[in-house]
Formats: structure tokens, C-alpha cells, sequence
């Protein structure tokens, strides 16, 4: 089942979603939200979802980058993002952490504010600890635009949007994205918009 993807002032965005037991898991009602987040997701299409983004607050994430868009992108392009394939992967209650301090700033959007996106500061490598779709512990590490997927789906369980981290003055429909700051650097973004008032 595809879901309507919820948009941005829906409670449910911005509650914390709650975690789910191991048992609970390896119900029916969990392992066909997993199918049908997984199906909504590409129908969108996106590279992660998570679960009150379908209306559930619940703490179940869904990703997976590779395939057409990746492939349309320069090689060049994609080193400059970190962008290398992610198999569909499914988190439950994952807990993410930094390694290191080193930070990468890049436009984000998000299915959940259709048609805009603005620039987002992110841990460029990040541990992630969760369960997976049999209940079973995963610990992993992630870097470059995989971290970056990560951070902004554990932040939806949370409640937490990429506005709220955004560089406000970035704030940009996606057509606006293309016409004038498509893989264009932030440091050339921020000058061109110059800096915030106060
Ligand atoms: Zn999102």
C-alpha cells in the first residue's frame, strides 16, 4: 500500500514518535507498515522515510539511495556529496551519534514540505545502533550523504523537521533550487544572499 506522505503541520510531525518492542516487530501490523513505507517511498520518490511521516508516531525508518538519480549524476558531483549507494535498510529505535567533528553543509528537502529545500549543516560520519526488521541489533557506520539520510530521518522521530536546523536564508522552492543553486558551494549560496539581519 502507497500512503499519502503527511505535510508539514500535522501534529504528528513533531511529536516524538515512541520506540517499538522487539516482539512488537514481528507483528503483522509492523511488518506491513515496513512494506508500505518501503512502497510509498519509492512511489514518492525519496531516499528515507520514517514513520509519522505516514502518520504513525512510531520509531521505524525506511532508506534506500542508488538507482536513476544517482546514476544521472556526475562522478564529480556525487564525491562532492558523499553520495554511494545505500541498500534499503530498515531501522527501528536507532540512536545516531557523531564520529568526529567534521560537518558538511548541502540543500536538503523532505518529503513531508513538498517542492522547497534550504541548506542543512550535518556530522559528515555518524554511528547508528538500532533494530532491524527481525528485531535484530544492528550497529553500523555511515558517511557522506548515507549520514546525512540518517540524521534527517532519526531527527523525524524526534519531531524534529530540517527547518529547524536550516540556514533560514536559504529557504528556496525546489525550481528556485535548480534555476539558481543547484551544486553550487554554501559559501557561494551565503554570499549571494547575504548574512541575517540583527
Ligand atoms: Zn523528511
Amino acid at each position: 500500500m502507497v500512503y499519502d506522505i503527511v505535510q508539514v503541520g500535522d501534529p504528528v510531525l513533531r511529536r516524538p514518535a515512541r520506540p517499538v518492542s522487539g516482539e512488537e516487530i514481528r507483528t503483522p501490523f509492523i511488518q506491513e507498515l515496513i512494506a508500505s513505507m518501503r512502497q510509498t517511498m519509492y512511489a514518492a520518490p525519496g531516499v528515507g522515510l520514517a514513520a509519522p511521516q505516514v502518520g504513525e508516531p512510531l520509531q521505524v525508518v525506511v532508506m534506500e539511495d542508488g538507482g536513476e538519480a544517482m546514476e544521472t549524476m556526475s562522478a564529480a558531483r556525487r564525491g562532492e556529496l558523499g553520495r554511494h549507494p545505500l541498500p534499503f535498510t530498515v531501522l527501528i529505535n536507532p540512536v545516531v551519534e557523531q564520529v568526529g567533528d567534521d560537518t558538511t553543509e548541502f540543500f536538503e528537502g523532505c518529503l513531508s514540505l513538498t517542492g522547497f529545500s534550504g541548506l542543512v549543516r550535518r556530522w559528515r560520519t555518524v554511528t547508528v545502533e538500532a533494530l532491524d526488521e527481525k528485531g535484530e541489533a544492528v550497529r553500523f557506520r555511515l558517511d557522506g550523504w548515507p549520514a546525512r539520510i540518517v540524521q534527517h530521518e532519526a531527527d523525524h522521530l524526534a519531531g524534529t523537521l530540517y527547518l529547524d536546523r536550516m540556514d533560514t536564508r536559504s529557504f528556496t522552492t525546489s525550481a528556485n533550487h535548480g534555476r539558481y543553486w543547484k551544486a553550487r558551494p554554501a559559501s557561494d549560496v551565503r554570499a549571494a544572499l547575504g548574512p541575517a539581519p540583527g
